[in-house]
């Protein structure tokens, strides 16, 4: 929207990336547009990093009231914004811009939110504060996941990656209550951890799987995994064979896209098992 706009012109978003044509997020926008039933548009754009500055400038100025950005995106768009969201400000990177009618914007990261909406929906008991969170990962989502865990009231979270640099490196962000782990002892570190995610692209259809068993997590720990492609990954398939509490990614996906989707287009949309069908058709 743009102090110009003509009333009752469709509302416009979208999602930026490059490249873009594997984003869900379209389907997802589009979905609760129809479900709604709103009169409004949500449309991928491949876009080259040279061009975002200057897309992102003349968006709102095409009646854009807002879009998600992707990789390789998340960064520039941060360092772009006018105004930064607190969240988006300590992860360090966004993906839901929304613009304001002077055409400045605001961005925001919504991945903590959608990773613990999907939780608090799926496991209504899962409660962070009784003990320590595993988190494998040290990549963008996981620290999008530790500051929404730490906001959560995690009393602790004990972090490992492939690459322990880059652990140690999110540490320094987060502060006290993040422990570095090494990466040959995460099975030992589940036996504290009543929380346990996977943030790395392991597991994923064409990736190799963890390397680690679920063995030591001690019964009623929690079990999700970032990955949805496939749902059930190894992970949560031995999660699940062991008895433990298991949540698969999708949730997040569709749980992140709420906040932009109501200041877009004015409308709090609901996840619901309809809306997962609808995405895994
Ligand atoms: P990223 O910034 O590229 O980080 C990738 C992470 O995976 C790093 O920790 C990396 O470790 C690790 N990794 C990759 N290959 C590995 C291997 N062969 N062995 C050990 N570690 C490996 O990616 P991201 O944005 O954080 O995303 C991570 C995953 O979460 C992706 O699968 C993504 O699709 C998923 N995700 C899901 C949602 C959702 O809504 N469900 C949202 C965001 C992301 P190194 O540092 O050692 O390379």
């Amino acid at each position: 929207m743009n102090e110009q706009s003509e009333p009752n012109a469709p509302l416009l978003a979208g999602v930026i990336g490059f490249p873009i044509g594997h984003s869900r997020s379209p389907r997802l926008h589009g979905y609760w547009l129809n479900h709604y039933g709103l009169k409004g548009y949500y449309n991928p754009m491949s876009v080259r990093p040279a061009d975002l500055a200057e897309v992102l400038r003349a968006l709102p100025k095409l009646g854009f009231r807002g879009v998600n950005v992707t990789i390789p995106h998340k960064i520039a768009a941060l360092q772009l914004a006018d105004t930064v969201t607190d969240r988006a400000s300590l992860i360090g990177a966004a993906n839901t811009l929304t613009f304001k009618p002077d055409g400045s914007f605001r961005a925001d990261n919504t991945d903590g939110y959608g990773f613990i909406q999907n939780l608090r929906q799926a496991a209504p008991n899962w409660n962070p504060k009784l003990g320590a969170s595993l988190v494998i990962g040290a990549g963008g989502a996981s620290r999008a996941v530790v500051a929404a865990l730490l906001g959560e009231g995690a009393p602790k979270i004990l972090l490992s990656n492939r690459t322990r640099q880059r652990a140690e490196m999110l540490t320094e962000d987060f502060g006290g209550r993040v422990e570095v782990i090494d990466w040959n002892r995460i099975a030992d570190a589940m036996e504290g951890a009543t929380t346990i995610v996977n943030a790395t692209s392991m597991g994923m259809v064409n990736q190799p799987e963890l390397p680690f068993s679920v063995a030591a997590a001690p019964q009623g720990a929690l079990v999700t995994d970032l990955v949805y492609t496939p749902m059930e990954t190894p992970l949560l398939a031995a999660a699940r064979a062991r008895g433990l509490q298991v949540v698969d990614g999708l949730g997040m996906l569709l749980h992140q896209g709420v906040p932009g989707f109501e200041n877009w287009f004015g409308q709090r949309p609901e996840v619901d098992d309809a809306l997962r069908a609808h995405m895994l058709d």
